[in-house]
């Protein structure tokens, strides 16, 4: 094509381009739809069903296809509530207590919409020096809330998973191990530790390595002194001990290691130690839960998911290294066409590109920004302790009725319990009370197995859970006891 061909060909494409700009009345119309809509999802879900299994996708409708012409936001709003939003878990309710409860505050989905628009480059300082003074500054005040050293430096992530991953790695680069290296290394963790982490190795190029479950106490701890006697003999056998993973809040029960012990271990033997604090850590913002995390601040590198305990939505992690220049070391490359980058002084605002696996991200940052900004810390710290002090109020409460066998006294927001029957298998019962719960939909509570018990779980995280929730939740339950005995 000569220029006056390509000028035609282009004037011709530029109407139908134009269309993914909609003007200044049409963005007015839309948001204010989705303001309509969002507003009507808020107001239903407080005394809404927290599940749908039974409405079943049905993905032969236009829902998921895309034809040449667009829709209306209206219709689109209708799909969305009809094959996206309605079906499966309500995780957003009051009233959901399953797995680890997310999140969804209205002011990190204002934050998410800010960062979409402005699409602002929170990669480095150069693209946005706010932006990515932004993310650092988040880390930095977590980093500061848990009592980690000003060395510190970390990374937002898209979850617990992800930053479990960079963790590895970045311990996997400081001891220098090499590929021939990897079947000596052993890793410490106990049986209830967060599949990830097996998956991170293996990811990780490490999926070979020696992985020691160490024993349990009661309460479902890790015990320092097996800890100590297996790392010993793995000396002895010519192994090397090289990672233990510490929770920092089990996801089956929110137990917590004993963290201090273990890091005298982990500092006397010179293994790198990692606490998963991904449902946890974010306790440390009340003062009992600061007291249950005590040395955390003594890890090597440690996470949290902000999109669990910060209340915020899915696509929200954290990973902090205690000595930061260890991660900047893993991560930092250049490239000749980042070279422009090169004339800028970073040492005080690092590049996230040099502190994660990441290029070009989500600036998931601008979520947590502004919730801290709106809300301030101290909502934070009271909707944190809140949560830990419900779960107190839901163990004590079933603990106080004839038959229901109660899991370890709650360390942070989840109960573990169990209903025992006046006759029958008791595993069978409280699947029964599960499938039936789920079922009629008022509540949704997960189950796990431990030791060959089959328990269920109450887990209280969503920021809009107060006491009335869990009164609800235990009338539920109750009512559902008895209808089962007597059926
Ligand atoms: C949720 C969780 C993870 C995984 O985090 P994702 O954000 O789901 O990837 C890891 N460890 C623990 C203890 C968790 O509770």
């Amino acid at each position: 094509m000569n220029s006056i061909q390509l000028k035609e060909r282009i004037n011709q494409l530029a109407p139908l381009a134009s269309l993914l700009q909609p003007d200044f009345n049409t963005r007015k119309k839309q948001l204010s739809a989705i303001s309509d809509y969002t507003e009507q999802f808020i107001s239903s879900i407080t005394n809404g069903k927290v599940v749908d299994f039974e409405t079943r996708l049905n993905v032969d409708t236009e829902s998921f296809q895309y034809s040449e012409a667009g829709i209306e936001l209206i219709e689109a709003l209708n799909q969305f509530d009809n094959e996206i939003v309605s079906p499966g878990l309500t995780t957003a309710s009051s009233r959901f207590f399953g797995f680890i409860p997310g999140g969804g505050l209205f002011s990190g989905a204002l934050g998410d919409y800010l960062a979409a628009l402005t699409n602002k480059y929170a990669g480095n300082s150069f693209a946005s020096p706010g932006a990515s003074m932004c993310e650092r500054s988040l880390v930095k005040w977590f980093a500061n809330e848990v009592g980690y050293p000003d060395t510190a430096q970390g990374d937002l992530t898209s979850g617990g998973s992800i930053a479990n991953l960079s963790a590895i790695v970045t311990a996997r680069e400081v001891a220098g191990l090499k590929g021939r290296d990897f079947d000596r290394c052993v890793v410490y963790m106990t049986s209830i530790t967060h599949h990830c982490v097996k998956k991170a190795l293996k990811i990780a190029g490490m999926g070979d390595c020696t992985i020691r479950v160490i024993p349990v106490d009661d309460d479902y701890r890790m015990d320092p002194d097996e800890l100590l006697l297996c790392i010993k003999n793995d000396k002895k056998e010519g192994l090397n001990p090289w990672f233990i993973v510490a929770n920092g809040g089990t996801t089956d029960l929110g137990s917590i290691d004993p963290l201090e012990a273990i890091s005298h271990i982990a500092q006397s033997e010179n293994i790198w130690f990692h606490v998963d604090g991904a449902y946890g850590a974010a306790f440390v913002l009340c003062k009992a839960g600061k007291q249950r995390l005590a040395g955390i601040e003594q890890s090597d590198s440690m996470i949290v998911d902000p999109h669990k305990g910060l209340f915020l939505s899915y696509g929200t992690g954290m990973l902090i290294v205690a000595d930061g220049a260890n991660l900047f070391n893993t991560y930092q490359e250049s490239a000749p066409y980042m070279q422009d980058l090169d004339t800028v002084n970073m040492t005080d605002n690092l590049p996230s590109s040099d502190l994660s696996p990441e290029l070009s991200r989500h600036f998931r940052g601008m979520r947590l920004w502004l919730s801290l900004k709106l809300n301030g810390v101290a909502a934070f710290r009271a909707a944190l302790e809140e949560k830990l002090l419900l779960a107190e109020y839901f163990h004590n409460r079933l603990a106080e009725i004839d038959g229901f066998d109660m899991g370890p006294y709650p360390q942070l927001s989840v109960a573990g319990f169990r209903y025992v029957p006046k006759s029958g298998d008791a595993n069978k019962f409280n699947q029964r009370l599960r499938d039936e719960l789920q079922q009629e939909g008022d509540i949704f509570l997960s189950s796990s197995t431990i030791k060959d018990y089959f328990i269920l779980r109450f887990a209280v995280l969503s920021y809009d859970t107060h006491i009335d929730d869990v009164d609800f939740a235990i009338e539920r339950i109750l009512a559902k006891v008895d209808e089962i005995e007597k059926s």
